[in-house]
């Protein structure tokens, strides 16, 4: 592994881009496939080579196609499938167009999260509406249209350089097939230099000094080839550098050149990836396949990402430790962007945040909270963990320790000082109690008629107004915030005054005042907090601003 010094020292003299006659070419497709196994990091990978495309001045953006049979991830389990990730235009998406956002540092409209769902529902309402009149309606051609079309449709819209489609899911899986049979034709019709293939595998070694396995990359290469599709370049996931023999070996045995065969291996940080990848010269070889012409120097872009880069894994002398309590923290991934938003403010004050999860459901010993430089409470549904969200909070407010609440954190503060602050017997959520005595946080007004689960909570970018002279005005540094939203239940306006006498003030509200969007306690060290989900917004180098205040107060003495 590369050391930091040598990362940011990196000689940028050869980093160059094609000029502009380039980007008046039709849109170029990279398509990112998987194999042998889940989890090898298909989004950090398309991510990368999105980014290193967008260092280079292109018009860039990125499409994930889940090939399971949910229209969206808004009804997945976050501890089984990773965070749901909410976008602008309200989508409930895949968590890797997270990552896209986060790498772009661009939104990504919820269209680029494409489902076998969405493609089949589209077939079959064109079916019904006598659009296919006379047809037979079959997966190829009619739902193959429908993939090819959805990503066209994108590329055009948009007017991009480059889009990079990547297929969830391992080649071999029956889901997956329509869509790749999609992405094997658009090759045919955008001809050799409008197409190229990425497949993303594993060489496994089974100690720390053995050999590096070819078979598994073989394996699944010739299930991808079977398929018809050959790959340009193979991403191999490793745990140390790919040796150059087996850079040959794996060559020899899947038709891909012996330096389009790129070496994965494990980083300190994920920002490290463009990097890794551009040395090896991955962007050379994308543009002679694609037909490359002149080029000219774009090392002002390097300049401002490799200073991000390199500020997202230093600082580990300045540690500020966050308590993270929350419903889902047995996988890491259910918090993903909450983690993001963390590092990113960190980085931005140079500290490095530890962050320790804690399950709201099994905590019992609230003083062991005592140990930690701030709490941060996350989204989430239902009664499981709840009390422990609720004596969390309080904890957090009589021992002014830096607090920051998100959506059901920010619900749950709200009962939380309604119990033990106004002694509102019996205070709850009717999400977690139905008869709750004092109802301080009730289901939004318009939910009462909705009886579908998927799709139907309150989602995506709102406009918030922010009260003059608060703490939140002073963290936003203006009146008026967008801010994504994913949520059922609402803080009950008739407590609000109750509240605003005993030192609990409502500082921004949404849609004319009629819901409360953030809350603080002034005479607080830092406690804040919003019904919206600040951590969606956070990018690297460019962190929320409720999390930068939060790490901020948490890193005071
Ligand atoms: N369960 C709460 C609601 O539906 C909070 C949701 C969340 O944290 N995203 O309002």
């Amino acid at each position: 592994m590369r050391s930091h010094e040598y990362f940011y020292n990196y000689d940028r003299q050869n980093i160059q881009k094609p000029d502009a006659h380039f980007s008046n070419v039709q849109t170029k497709f990279i398509f990112v496939t998987g194999g042998v196994m889940s989890g090898l990091g298909k989004g950090v990978t398309s991510s990368s080579i999105a980014k290193l495309l967008q260092l280079a001045d292109h018009k860039v953006s990125c499409i994930k196609i889940d090939p399971y049979l949910n229209y969206d991830a808004g009804t997945m389990n976050p501890v089984a499938h990773g965070e749901v990730f909410v976008t602008d235009d309200g989508g409930e998406c895949d968590m890797d167009i997270g990552n896209y956002e986060r790498f772009l540092n661009q939104d990504i409209p919820k269209s680029h999260n494409i489902t076998t769902a969405q493609v089949y529902s589209s077939v079959i309402d064109a079916e019904r509406k006598g659009e296919y009149l006379g047809a037979c309606v079959q997966i190829i051609p009619h739902v193959t249209d429908e993939i090819k079309n959805r990503i066209k449709t994108i590329a055009k819209n948009e007017k991009l350089d480059f889009l990079i489609v990547e297929c969830g899911g391992t080649v071999g899986d029956i889901e997956s097939l329509p869509f790749l049979e999609a992405l094997r034709q658009m090759k045919v019709e955008e001809g050799p230099q409008g197409v190229i293939f990425v497949h993303v595998t594993l060489a496994p070694s089974l100690d720390v000094v053995g050999e590096q396995k070819t078979k598994p990359t073989q394996h699944s290469v010739q299930e991808l080839r079977r398929i018809g599709i050959q790959p340009d370049f193979l991403a191999v996931r490793c745990s140390l550098p790919l040796e150059e023999k087996t850079k040959k070996k794996i060559a020899m045995f899947t038709n891909v050149t012996t330096k389009d065969v790129l070496s994965c291996h494990d980083a300190k940080s994920i920002f490290e990836i463009p990097q890794m990848l551009y040395d090896q010269g991955i962007m050379d070889s994308i543009f002679t396949k694609f037909g490359k012409v002149g080029m000219v120097n774009t090392s002002a872009n390097w300049d401002a990402w490799n200073k991000i880069a390199y500020n997202m894994v230093n600082h580990e002398d300045q540690k500020v430790k966050i308590a993270m309590v929350g419903k889902y923290v047995t996988l890491t991934d259910s918090y993903v962007s909450v983690n993001h938003a963390l590092k990113h403010a960190g980085a931005h004050l140079g500290k490095s945040v530890d962050i320790h999860w804690i399950d709201s459901e099994s905590i019992d010993d609230y003083d062991t909270l005592s140990n930690y430089d701030g709490i941060l409470i996350p989204g989430g549904f239902g009664i499981r963990g709840s009390e422990g969200i609720v004596q969390t909070a309080n904890y957090a407010r009589e021992k002014n320790i830096p607090y920051l609440g998100i959506c059901f954190g920010f619900q749950l503060a709200a009962i939380a000082f309604g119990r033990h602050v106004l002694n509102l017997e019996d205070g709850n959520s009717t999400e977690i109690k139905a008869d709750a005595k004092n109802p301080i946080v009730d289901l939004l007004p318009e939910q009462k008629q909705v009886s579908d689960m998927g799709g139907s909570l309150r989602l995506g970018a709102n406009k918030i107004v922010i009260k003059e002279n608060t703490n939140a005005q002073q963290i936003y540094n203006t009146g008026i915030i967008n801010k994504r939203h994913r949520h059922r239940y609402e803080i009950n306006k008739e407590y609000i005054p109750q509240f605003e006498k005993s030192g609990l003030i409502f500082s921004a509200d949404s849609d004319d005042g009629k819901r409360m969007e953030v809350l603080e306690i002034p005479s607080h060290k830092f406690y804040l907090g919003v019904q919206f989900h600040p951590e969606f917004n956070s990018r690297p180098g460019f962190p929320e601003e409720s999390f930068t205040s939060f790490i901020k107060a948490a890193s005071e003495k």
